[in-house]
């Protein structure tokens, strides 16, 4: 259940990976190093949709400063995807 915005408790989505896959990334990524293409999964990204970069600090500043929230993650992983895809066309994220 997707929580309100400003709840502080709303957390990332287990097996989602929505905002790994959907948006292109222009910064190095370790194993990518010319970032990655909108809708490619991230080689970081574990068969569990979870970040093995996840508290190093080889992970791209971008995906740290990136954190999940209900106006970007919706209801469910494929609506995330919509919305992530929607934004990749009008406007950058990493
Ligand atoms: S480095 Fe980690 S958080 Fe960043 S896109 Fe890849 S899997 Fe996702």
């Amino acid at each position: 259940m997707v929580k309100d915005a400003e709840d502080p408790e709303f957390a990332c989505r287990p097996g989602c990976g929505a905002c790994c896959i959907a948006p292109s990334i222009t910064t190095p990524i370790p194993g990518m190093p010319n970032g990655k293409p909108a809708g490619v999964p991230c080689v970081q990204l574990d068969e569990n949709y979870q970040c093995r970069l996840f508290g190093s600090p080889e992970r791209p500043t971008v995906c740290e400063a990136f954190s999940a929230e209900p106006m970007i993650c919706g209801e469910d992983r494929e609506e995330a995807i919509r919305i992530l895809e929607d934004l990749e066309q009008h406007c950058s994220l990493g």
